[in-house]
């Protein structure tokens, strides 16, 4: 089990930060008890990115099926 180096508390968390001469926030996972950081992740971590991609290609791909669908009819209707 993962524990603090340096109170031996197993518990950790979360935090935003901004650390000096960064232009990008982070997030620290630090001890929840003493506080001492034990590691840094991209604030805007890379599986919720690519979670929300997926997201929005969905968004569009079912646009686009409307579209299609629109243009469908307008032709039946420029040829009727
Ligand atoms: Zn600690």
């Amino acid at each position: 089990m993962a524990c603090c180096p340096k109170c031996d508390n197993h518990s950790f968390e979360m935090v935003e930060a901004e650390p000096k001469n960064c232009r990008f926030k982070v997030m620290f996972v630090q001890c929840s008890s003493c506080g001492a950081v034990v590691g840094v992740m991209d604030f805007f971590n890379l599986s919720t990115l690519i979670h929300e991609l997926n997201d929005k290609t969905e968004t569009i791909d079912n646009k686009l099926e409307d579209i299609e669908y629109e243009i469908g009819k307008l032709k039946k209707k420029i040829n009727a």
